[in-house]
């Protein structure tokens, strides 16, 4: 995976068949992704075809490997999978030709060699019960490994909601005691938080895209993601929004709302409560997205979403945190009425915003809903996972 000493961008590029303008046009949607203008497409080309790739190095601990197949990808190569294959990636256990003593070696290597300068991505929850015990890799647990990686990186970047928040290892009775890289390993100098399930690729490359260009991390919230990818929510950007506003839903799957797009809100549709740009930026390469083909959106960005998001076909009304106030049944009848205009649906999702900002961990910032505009540095220091005591 290691790009060759003379290896530059463009010949790469060229090689592979992706013209130039294909890659301009890739430079082009990072910098719409991150909110930059369109400016900043030249400066983002520039620093990906001159600047040294950082090293990286990809740690897998309790988890499926959806995140490495979506970094990974099926389809035809990309500009955005170029960058992604020069990056240095000194260590990743599924993909790395090397096994056992030589990629441990491997890793060793890259962490004395690149001491502060390497970039971790974490993958996958971190089991803390049984002294480690439930996810051993070379004789060391988990937990050591994350430790003696993580803390002398450059940044984390943890990818996933399992490495963000715990994820399905850690839904209630959490048997591994399973926690985030947040919790399980205190004092990393720079953790950027990419939740999803799994995360999607678009904004990894972007997050590296950004540092490569600007020499600094995006602009995160009090949960440690990006803002130009969590600062709004699914609702906020939904397709389906102006059915939401107009009352217009979706009874049960298949019915005739259903058929023609009608807003998935009664069928359980979690996107009022939940940030992440997928309206904005799709699926597999924008071919579509959960709600687009008609699912409703589970959460599955949000912290310990499998315990407070479920039971996924209920309504935010089943969901803790969120009042008898916002009962969606009441919201077709003011939002089609011409009363009301204290309840209209936006109010109401602001009350919902706000009941479960409160249910944030003490020191949150704001809630991240004020994103136009090129991003901020980014704290520098990591900030606490969510609370247990969010948890319901
Ligand atoms: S409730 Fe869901 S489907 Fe309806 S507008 Fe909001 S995000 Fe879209
Ligand atoms: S729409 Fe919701 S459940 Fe689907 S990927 Fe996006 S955040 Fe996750």
């Amino acid at each position: 995976m290691r790009a060759e000493p003379d290896a530059t961008l463009r010949h790469e590029l060229q090689a592979r068949g992706i013209s130039r303008r294909d890659f301009m046009g890739f430079c082009s949607g990072v910098a719409a992704l991150l909110g930059l203008p369109g400016s900043a497409t030249a400066q983002i080309a520039q620093a990906l075809e001159t600047k040294a790739k950082p090293v990286l190095v990809w740690l897998e601990f309790q988890d499926c490997a959806g995140n490495s197949e979506s970094f990974l990808r099926a389809s035809k190569p990309t500009a955005a999978d170029v960058i992604l294959d020069l990056l240095s990636v000194d260590y990743h256990e599924t993909i790395m030709a090397a096994a056992g003593h030589r990629a441990e070696a491997a890793l060793a290597g890259a962490v004395r060699d690149h001491k502060g300068a390497y970039i971790v991505v974490v993958e996958g929850s971190i089991p803390t019960g049984a002294d480690g015990a439930y996810c051993t890799i070379g004789g060391k647990s988990a937990l050591q490994i994350a430790r003696e990686v993580c803390r002398d990186a450059l940044a984390v970047i943890s990818v996933g909601t399992c490495a963000a928040f715990g994820g399905l290892p850690a839904a209630s009775p959490n048997p591994t005691s399973a926690l985030g890289v947040a919790e399980a390993v205190p004092g990393i100098r720079t953790l950027i938080n990419l939740p999803a399930c799994p995360v999607n690729a678009e904004n990894l490359t972007a997050v590296i895209a950004y540092f490569i260009t600007f020499g600094k991390w995006p602009a995160t919230d009090g949960l440690n993601r990006p803002l130009f990818a969590y600062g709004k929510t699914i609702h906020d950007a939904c397709t389906r929004r102006a059915h939401f506003d107009a009352g217009q839903y979706v009874e049960q799957f298949g019915d005739a709302g259903h058929r023609i797009g009608y807003c998935l809100y009664k069928v359980g549709c979690k996107g009022p409560v939940t940030y992440q740009n997928c309206p904005n930026i799709g699926w597999n390469e924008n071919t579509n997205w959960p709600i687009g083909c008609g699912h409703p959106c589970i959460g599955c960005a949000e912290p310990y979403f499998w315990d407070r998001m479920s039971p996924f076909y209920a309504h935010l009304t089943g969901v803790p945190g969120f009042g008898a106030a916002a009962d969606i049944d009441k919201i077709g009848l003011y939002a089609t009425g011409a009363v009301a205009a204290a309840f209209t649906a936006h109010g109401l999702v602001q009350l919902g915003r706000r009941t479960y900002d409160r249910r944030k961990q003490a020191g949150a910032t704001a809630p991240p809903d004020q994103t136009s505009g090129p991003p901020a540095e980014s704290p520098s220091s990591s900030k606490a996972a969510p609370a247990k005591g969010d948890r319901p």
